[in-house]
């Protein structure tokens, strides 16, 4: 896989460019932000992930994660160091798939590179696919339309555009209509992790996936256990 790092710290950059690169990824390192954004403007062919430091020397790393999502949809995994929860959450909140805390270890960080592609995985799935008649019918709850073939979410006949993550998370609850999904479960199968400490970022993509979704498909919060998909006939 192609992978953008964009860390300033040498010691946490170094080891980890041979170890992604040990497991056959591509890795492009910039030590601060112009140097990420450079990178990925020329990148060729693009990048398939960025692994991104919140605090990097020149910029900050929010403006980082917001100029790459105005660009694309490349997935992000934000990469912070302890204590930063709430900057996380900011950084979930401008488009980053996912976060890790500082220190990892890279069999957690693979994990994780792999969840996140995973989620993508439908759109490439959907070119191979093309023409051969593949099943999957999309799935309706009211209004709201679910095409995993095409990767489209419609709301009311119009397509919503929704990020890899905020795709998955809808599709999940719209195969569970009227369930109460919990955090825990959401997190095991959306994210594929079972780090408790990252629930946060299920609340934030379900915050942005309601936004996008408009008022015409409820999406209620289950009090101490998670989200459920109001069923619509
Ligand atoms: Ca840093």
């Amino acid at each position: 896989m192609r992978v953008l790092l964009v860390e300033d710290e040498p010691s946490i950059a170094e080891p980890l460019v041979v170890a992604l690169g040990r497991e056959g990824h591509d890795v492009v390192h910039a030590p601060d932000g112009t140097s990420a954004l450079a990178a990925h403007a020329d990148a060729a062919p693009p990048f398939e992930l960025v692994l991104l430091d919140l605090r990097l020397p020149d910029m900050d790393g929010f403006d980082v994660c917001r100029a790459l999502r105005a660009r694309g949809d490349v997935p992000i995994i934000i990469v912070s160091a302890r204590g930063e929860e709430i900057d996380t959450v900011l950084g979930l909140e401008l488009g980053a798939d996912d976060y890790l805390v500082k220190p990892f270890g890279v069999r957690v960080l693979l994990a994780r590179m792999n969840a996140v592609m995973r989620r993508r995985a439908p759109v490439e799935a959907v070119e191979a696919a093309v023409g051969t008649g593949a099943d999957a019918a999309p799935i309706r709850s009211g209004e709201l339309e679910v095409d995993e073939r095409a990767h489209l979410v419609r709301v009311a006949g119009e397509v919503v555009d929704l990020t890899p993550t905020e795709f998955a998370l809808a599709a999940y609850l719209v195969r569970r209509p009227g369930a109460a999904c919990s955090r825990d479960q959401l997190l095991a199968d959306v994210w594929e992790t079972s780090w408790t400490g990252s629930t946060k970022t299920v609340d934030v993509h379900v915050a942005s996936l309601r936004r996008k979704l408009g008022e015409r498909v409820r999406i209620d919060t289950v009090r101490g256990i998670g989200y459920r998909l109001v069923p619509s006939p």
